[in-house]
This record gives structure tokens, C-alpha cells and sequence, in this order.
């Protein structure tokens, strides 16, 4: 990979809404290699969340929205992490050790963050200044998906809202997809939101008092085109009735 390690897509759209998507990217950069992993390891959810770019870039265009979207592949470094936590570059995930990051030296983990990490938090910044600066009160919406197993124990939720005290869109968001009846929908599981340990909802919204929804959408549903926008739409309909109430 050369160039920006992340990218903003629909940079000038009008709506409120700014989308991010930290884990959108299998890319490894320059330099990295493969970070010893087989090309079977790279395309697994260890490396990025399966369809969530794809969901992410449906929603920039159907709401008008800027999305910025990371370009590297959290085994490098995870854009949700924060700088001290153990897991910004993962020795093992999900029971794969990452060879490249085993016993990985400050100044490489520094290295990381500075050229990757921030680049993609500053590109955020922008978008949400922008908004700010133009009289708009920015809502953050982040796109994660989920692996259908952990540890060996299959997930319900088929969709998960991931919040923290703040629950002005989640409640909401929750409600409106239950309604439909016929999804199984998470709260706060199988994660809630933490900001001790995710980075980029309590940095650039929680930090501020701005209304913000983290979303998790299982990888079995958006893995393919069609999934990808069937989820876009559920997801975009349930937002659109909330935003309008
Ligand atoms: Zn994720």
C-alpha cells in the first residue's frame, strides 16, 4: 500500500451525519509485508471487518454523508485503540499469533500510531470541524461487523447497537429495529462501548456531548453485495425515521 492510510469519502456531503469505519481495510503498508500471516489469515475478520466498508460507503451515499474510512489493517495498528492499550497492535487475535507484532518495540508501536493511526484520526477531525465551522451539529455514526463466532459460541445478533451512558440515538435505533420483527438485534452485546477501550466514538463525539451510534452488523450478512446493501437499508431506514423524531 502507498499513499493516504485512509480515505474520506463524499468529503462535502451536506447531511449532520459523519461516518467512520476504523476497521475498514485488510491493507497492509508498505514496508510490512504480510506481517508473517497467510494470505487465508489476512482475509479472516482478524485483520478488518468484513463488509463494513462497503455498508459504510451505501449510507455516505444514501444520507449524503462524508465517510472517512482507514486504509490499514487493524493487525498493524487499530484505529479504535487507544495508544497505551496492548492490543493497538495485536501479538494474537482470536487465537492467531501475529508474527511481525510479537514483542513489537516502542518506537515501532509509536511508529504505527503516528503514520497510520493519527493520519486517519486527523482526517475525522477535519470533517467534524467542517461541520462545526459551517453551523452543523456533527452525528458520528461507526461502522463495524462482527465474526459470527468467538470462541467457539455462535452469535445471535444478526445486528448490535454498542453505547456507554449516552443513549439519545441508541435507545432509539434499538427500538426502531425491533419493531421490524423479524431481526435479531443486540444491546450491548456482544460488546458494549467502552472508552477505555475504543478510541474513536469517545474521542471525537462522546468527548464533545455529540450524538453518536456505534454499530456492529454480523460478517455473515455482509460478506456479499447483496447483504451489504439489505443491511444498508435496514440500518438507513430504522436512522432516517429516528433522525426525523
Ligand atoms: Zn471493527
Amino acid at each position: 500500500m502507498s499513499g493516504q492510510p485512509f480515505r474520506v469519502v463524499n468529503a462535502g456531503g451536506r447531511s449532520p451525519i459523519v461516518l467512520i469505519c476504523d476497521h475498514a481495510s485488510n491493507r497492509m503498508p508498505n514496508g510490512y509485508g504480510d506481517l508473517g500471516l497467510s494470505e487465508a489469515e489476512r482475509q479472516r475478520h482478524i485483520a478488518w471487518d468484513i463488509g463494513a466498508a462497503a455498508v459504510c460507503e451505501h449510507l455516505a451515499a444514501r444520507f449524503d454523508a462524508p465517510a472517512a474510512l482507514s486504509q490499514v489493517s487493524r493487525l498493524v495498528v487499530d484505529c479504535n485503540r487507544h495508544f497505551t492499550d496492548a492490543n493497538l497492535a495485536p501479538a494474537i487475535s482470536d487465537g492467531t499469533p501475529v508474527p511481525a507484532n510479537q514483542n513489537l518495540a516502542e518506537d515501532e508501536r509509536r511508529r504505527r500510531w503516528e503514520q497510520f493511526h493519527q493520519p486517519y484520526h486527523q482526517a475525522i477531525e477535519d470533517v467534524i470541524a467542517r461541520k462545526l465551522a459551517g453551523g452543523q451539529e456533527p452525528i458520528v455514526v461507526s461502522i463495524h461487523s462482527m465474526t459470527p463466532m468467538m470462541n467457539g459460541r455462535a452469535r445471535p445478533w444478526q445486528i448490535a447497537m454498542c453505547w456507554q451512558e449516552d443513549e439519545r440515538l441508541s435507545r432509539p435505533m434499538l427500538n426502531a429495529l425491533r419493531a421490524r420483527g423479524d431481526i435479531v438485534v443486540g444491546d450491548n452485546e456482544p460488546y458494549s462501548l467502552d472508552r477505555n477501550e475504543d478510541y474513536s466514538v469517545p474521542v471525537h463525539a462522546m468527548r464533545r456531548g455529540l450524538r453518536h451510534l456505534q454499530v456492529e452488523f454480523r460478517q455473515d450478512e455482509v460478506a456479499e453485495p447483496a447483504g451489504q446493501r439489505r443491511w444498508s437499508t435496514i440500518f438507513g431506514d430504522c436512522l432516517k425515521v429516528v433522525l426525523s423524531t
